[in-house]
């Protein structure tokens, strides 16, 4: 065991892996390959039947992977991960896992709009039901619920509302029906652990905040280990009775004697070896360069956005500031309550001149860039209603909480005074 640690800061440099066996390489090496030589026919054979677990082929796992597993796994305080080739299929695979055709599962609104047309809309093509509900009430996922839920589905510090998921509330009222919730955490590595807050899935685009450096995209789910879904063997049929892709293996059986990972390991085993959206293990290994910095990046994130949303707050132009410290009442509260160690690093605002005035600021900016990603380290900026959420109907992004005039801001980890004067020049000529 590499590493004992419960401290955030220790556990992404040392979590899952030590040193490599062969060669005693400290940084985790990028093991580019597709296969894997088997001792014998038994050997492949109990790998196979996974009476053993070991490594079969880069589709199904991978050690640079593994490794980068291992630690997101820790950090969030779960029993196992698995990485996939992008946060959507991170988010496709968290919830088909557990979810079927005929099957339903209820999302907040406050979410990613890729992952809104993904659930809505390209789910709904497999026969799956998305029910989206407002967060603001908990007791609407309660609501919302039937005999075929499946699961619940949100966002730590969804953009652009960034007003904080009810983690605790939500999952309460899960468990007392017996459906899990997924919580998407690519916002909020490090100041979020929403398994400790009752989450049974954690998941994230590490394509934003845990890569940090805007170079690779990349997906990963982890399983808490603290959902009993033998208990709710009604409710998850896929995980209770024998699965026909598997030779009939009974998940929640077969993992007995390897721990509480039923949920993840059907998830590698099936969905990733019959989909193939493997992580590469060239990207694995750059998210593990990101990870080692993180704790570091996320305090400069979160100070530099509270920086940039006070200067905001103050300034003649702008209508209103969207950021958790800014808040008041229920949102306020939910902020305090789930994120430790400050409020991120996005940023949102609307100018009073409106969509053209956001046009003419984002034109105006010279160090941000104007891109479609967040939690870079570097600034970010984006007009959503015409871009990231322009496939939704204006009802649906007012849903979502996209306004004509609003701006998305990704602060980076850049000094706070250059940030700030990129934004006023730009504000000037908005
Ligand atoms: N979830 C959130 C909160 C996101 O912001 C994104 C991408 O912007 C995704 C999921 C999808 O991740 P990816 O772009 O890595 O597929």
């Amino acid at each position: 065991m590499p590493t004992n640690s419960q401290n955030p800061e220790t556990i992404v440099l040392h979590a899952g892996y030590r040193s490599d066996p062969t060669t005693k390489a400290v940084a985790v090496p990028i093991y580019q390959t597709t296969s894997y030589q088997f001792d014998s026919t038994e050997h492949a054979a109990n790998l196979f039947a996974l009476k053993e677990l070991g490594n079969i082929y880069t589709r199904i796992m991978n050690p640079t992977q593994a490794a980068f597993e291992e630690r997101v796994a820790a950090l969030e305080g779960g029993v196992a991960a698995l990485g996939l080739a992008s946060g959507q299929a991170a988010s496709l695979f968290a919830v088909q896992n557990i979810c079927h055709a005929g099957d339903n599962f209820v999302c907040s609104t406050d979410i990613y709009g890729g992952t809104w047309n993904l659930f809505g809309n390209t789910m709904k093509t497999m026969g799956i039901e998305c029910r989206f509900v407002d967060p603001a009430d908990p007791e609407n996922f309660r609501r919302a619920t039937d005999a075929k839920t499946r699961c619940y589905y949100g966002e730590t510090l969804p953009n652009p509302k960034l007003a904080v998921f009810p983690i605790g509330e939500v999952a309460a009222i899960g468990r007392s029906m017996g459906v899990p919730l997924i919580m998407d955490n690519t916002a909020a590595p490090m100041i979020c652990r929403p398994l400790q807050h009752g989450a049974a899935v954690s998941m994230h685009s590490t394509t934003k905040y845990i890569g940090g450096h805007g170079t690779s995209i990349g997906g990963i789910i982890v399983d808490g280990g603290n959902f009993d879904w033998e208990k709710h063997a009604e409710r998850f049929p896929m995980l209770n009775t024998p699965d026909p892709s598997y030779h009939g293996a009974v998940w929640t059986q077969a993992v007995k004697p390897l721990g509480p990972i039923a949920y993840i390991l059907k998830a590698r085993v099936t969905l990733l070896r019959d989909l193939g959206a493997a992580m590469s293990p060239f990207n694995a290994f750059m998210f593990i360069q990101g990870l080692e910095t993180l704790a570091l990046r996320m305090r400069q994130h979160c100070a530099n956005g509270a920086a940039v949303a006070d200067f905001l707050a103050k300034h003649p132009k702008v209508n209103k500031v969207i950021y958790p410290k800014h808040m008041s009442g229920e949102a306020k509260r939910r902020a305090d309550a789930y994120l430790k160690g400050g409020y991120g690093g996005l940023v949102g605002f609307e100018l009073k001149g409106g969509r053209d005035a956001g046009r003419r600021f984002i034109d105006k900016l010279a160090m941000f860039y104007h891109v479609a990603n967040i939690g870079d380290a570097r600034s970010l900026a984006i007009h959503p209603a015409s871009t990231t959420h322009s496939q939704l109907t204006p009802e649906e992004q007012l849903q979502t909480g996209v306004t004509d005039g609003y701006v998305r801001l990704s602060i980076g980890i850049e000094h706070p005074d250059d940030i700030i004067a990129d934004l006023d020049q730009a504000l000037a000529a908005a």
